[in-house]
């Protein structure tokens, strides 16, 4: 039913047993009345359209990930798999928790879950869609039988998916305008573009805003790099918050907190911990590139 929903790739992972890492990654809370876990990664793919951009405008880009709300997206889909669920075998409301973009670290359980293997760029890789999904997870207040681990996809040995790359100098790394990626499955998140792009830090190092460029929102290059992504991978069609791939940054700088608030609302960039001060950096920064 998940995967007719759309989501790409679907795992259980039982018996959901605080007593067992990485389960005691989710609080009580989640945990109570909840034996099992559906695991889902929902692809956003790499076939969004490109918009061509006349030559005297000036653009600041918003990556194809934040062009929908696919993490809004993702939770609406389980939301209605949910209440299918609980129609046919009970349960209430509560019971099915959605844990998307949520305080819960995710990769732990995707991994564990065999939803697929983390990349020496930190990001987990799955076979069907490589790194370009979301991940999200339902509890289930019923047992379900774990999926038996696959192949490949159970991480004995680190970064499985990585031999094609060399190790000393694989292309995530060198693709990172900023040094950010260790190649350890680790960033360097002071280093990261698009954790300043996503409102932390207090202010933005003179030699990550040197790099910078044209980016309103999302720094793609590790990704983009990545010898999984580099095929044709469709995604789901979404109406939640649309974005364009580009907006006028010296516009958007000069608009005032509500404005901002209700220009984003809804949409990736509408998230609380950007709020429109980090908006408004992006935008300066982006509006400052050479
Ligand atoms: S998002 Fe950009 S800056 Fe951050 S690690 Fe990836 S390539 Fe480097
Ligand atoms: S580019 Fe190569 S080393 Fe880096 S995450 Fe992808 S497969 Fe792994």
């Amino acid at each position: 039913m998940a995967l007719a929903a759309g989501f790409v790739r679907v795992r259980i992972l039982s018996p959901f047993d605080p007593a067992q890492d990485p389960h005691t990654l989710i609080s009580e809370s989640y945990q109570a009345g909840a034996p099992s876990l559906l695991m889902a990664a929902l692809p956003y793919g790499n076939l969004q359209e490109t918009v061509p951009i006349p030559p005297h405008e000036q653009v600041a880009y918003i990556a194809p990930f934040a062009q929908r709300n696919y993490y809004r997206e993702g939770v609406k889909r389980l939301q209605k798999l949910g209440a299918t669920l609980r129609t046919l075998y009970g349960g209430r409301r509560s019971d099915f928790r959605i844990l998307c973009n949520s305080p819960v670290p995710e990769k732990p359980l995707a991994q564990a879950a065999g939803l697929g293997v983390l990349g020496r760029n930190g990001l987990i890789i799955t076979p069907e869609a490589g790194s370009l999904v979301i991940i999200a997870a339902m509890t289930l207040p019923f047992f379900l039988d774990q999926d038996e681990p696959e192949p490949g996809l159970h991480q004995e040995e680190p970064f499985p998916w990585c031999v094609y790359c060399d190790p000393d100098q694989p292309p995530c790394v060198r693709a990172c305008p900023t040094g950010a990626v260790r190649g350890d499955g680790t960033l360097e998140l002071s280093r990261c573009i698009q954790w300043y792009a996503s409102g932390h830090g207090r202010t933005v190092p003179l030699e990550i805003a040197r790099n910078w460029g044209n980016r309103l929102y999302g720094c793609t290059e590790c990704q983009d790099a990545c010898v999984h992504n580099q095929r044709t991978i469709p995604g789901v069609r979404s109406s939640e918050g649309p974005l364009p791939a580009y907006l006028d940054p010296v516009a958007l700088a000069a608009l005032s907190d509500e404005e901002l608030k209700a220009r984003f609302k809804g949409t990736a960039m509408g998230l609380s911990w950007l709020g429109p001060q980090g908006i408004r950096r992006n935008a300066r920064l982006a509006a400052s590139s050479p």
